[in-house]
C-alpha cells in the first residue's frame, strides 16, 4: 500500500514513510581499477550506499528507514555526539518527511557555545536539541535515565533510536545490503562504529561470502557488540563475520597525516570523496591486508560506502 498521504477523514494524517524520498536501492556497485589490487589477482568493488539519497545517505538511511516507518509520525528521539552522523541523517529526515525530531548530545557544556556545523545543521533540519552531562549522557540507556531525558524534552510517547542508530529494526534493515551483494563478492569490508550495520550485513550475506569489519573505535569490545545485535535481532549469531582492531588510528575522529595523505589520493585516483571518520580508515585497512596478503588471489572485494564528507 502507498504510505504518502491520501486523504483520510475517518483518522489522523499519517506522514509519508521514507519509500516516499525515493531511495536510489539497490545501492550501485562500481569496479575500480586500481593497481595495489590488481597485480595481487583481487578485484575491488565500491558499494555505493553513499548515493542512496543525499542527504540520509548510506548506512544511516539502512537504518533509520525501518524506524521512521515504525514511528508512523511520533516524534523520534536519539542520541549523539557533536558531529555525529546519525544525528544529522535523522534530523534531514525528520525535515523530508515532517517528523518531529529531538536530538539528545553528548556534552552539557556545548549548550553555551556557538553551534558547530554538524549541530547547526541538525538546528535548522528542525531537530530540537538536547544537551546532557556526559556522566548522565552514559546512563542514558538506563530506564530512570531515560525516563528523565523524555519529560525533559516532553516526549514521553516518543519512538526512542539509540545512540548510532543500532537497534534492532536497524540491524534488520541492513540484512538487505547483505542481500543486494550475493553472487557479487567473496569479502564484504564495512567501517564499524556501534557495529549494527556489519552485524546485519553478515546476516543477509550467502553462505560463502564473509563480512570483515573495520573497527574506528579503540578498545577491541565491539566483537560482544556486534554479537548482542544479532542475538537480539536474529536470536543468535549469524554469517561469517570477523573484526580487524589495527586501523582505528587512534580511535573515533581521530587521524593520522598518514591516513589524510591516503584519502586524499584516493579521491585523486578515483575521485571518491572519501569521508573520514570512517570510510577512510576502511579502504586503508582493505589496502594494507592486500599488501599482508590476506585475500586469496581471485578473491573479489567490495567496500561499502557508508557515507559521504561533512562538510561536502
Ligand atoms: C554511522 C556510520 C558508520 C558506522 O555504522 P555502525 O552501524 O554504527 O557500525 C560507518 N560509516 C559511516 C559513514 C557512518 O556514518
Amino acid at each position: 500500500m502507498p504510505s504518502s498521504a491520501v486523504p483520510d477523514p475517518t483518522g489522523p494524517a499519517v506522514p509519508p514513510g521514507p519509500a516516499a524520498l525515493s531511495p536510489l536501492l539497490p545501492s550501485p556497485l562500481q569496479e575500480l581499477s586500481d593497481e595495489r589490487f590488481g597485480r595481487r589477482g583481487l578485484r575491488l568493488l565500491l558499494k555505493r550506499d553513499d548515493l542512496i539519497h543525499p542527504e540520509l545517505t548510506g548506512n544511516k538511511w539502512r537504518k533509520l528507514a525501518p524506524n521512521l516507518r515504525a514511528a508512523a509520525g511520533r516524534t523520534i528521539v536519539t542520541f549523539g555526539g557533536a558531529w555525529s552522523n546519525h544525528l544529522r541523517a535523522t534530523a534531514a529526515a525528520g525535515r523530508l518527511l515532517g517528523v518531529p525530531t529531538v536530538g539528545v548530545v553528548r556534552g552539557q557544556e556545548l549548550a553555551d557555545r556557538p553551534l558547530n556545523d554538524s549541530l547547526a545543521r541538525c538546528a535548522a533540519d528542525g531537530m530540537r536539541l538536547h544537551f546532557v552531562e556526559r556522566s548522565a549522557y552514559r546512563r542514558k540507556a538506563e530506564p530512570a535515565t531515560l525516563a528523565a531525558v523524555l519529560r525533559a524534552v516532553g516526549a514521553e510517547d516518543a519512538h526512542v533510536v539509540p545512540e548510532g542508530g543500532s537497534n534492532t529494526l536497524a540491524v534488520r534493515g541492513c540484512t538487505a545490503l547483505g542481500a543486494e551483494l550475493a553472487g557479487r563478492a567473496g569479502v564484504v569490508g564495512v567501517a564499524c562504529g556501534t557495529g549494527g550495520t556489519l552485524a546485519g550485513l553478515a546476516a543477509g550475506l550467502p553462505d560463502g561470502c564473509r563480512a570483515l569489519g573495520i573497527p574506528v573505535l579503540k578498545g577491541g569490545f565491539l566483537a560482544a557488540e556486534v554479537l548482542g545485535l544479532q542475538e537480539r535481532a536474529f536470536g543468535g549469531r549469524r554469517g561469517t563475520w570477523s573484526l580487524d582492531d589495527r586501523f582505528h588510528f587512534g580511535g573515533y575522529a581521530r587521524t593520522t597525516p598518514e591516513l589524510d595523505a591516503f584519502a586524499d589520493d584516493f579521491t585523486g585516483r578515483h575521485g571518491l570523496p572519501v569521508e573520514r571518520l570512517y570510510v577512510a580508515k576502511l579502504l586503508y585497512a582493505l589496502v594494507a591486508l592486500a599488501e599482508e596478503g590476506a585475500f586469496a588471489r581471485g578473491t573479489t572485494i567490495a567496500a561499502v560506502v557508508t557515507g559521504r564528507p561533512f562538510p561536502p
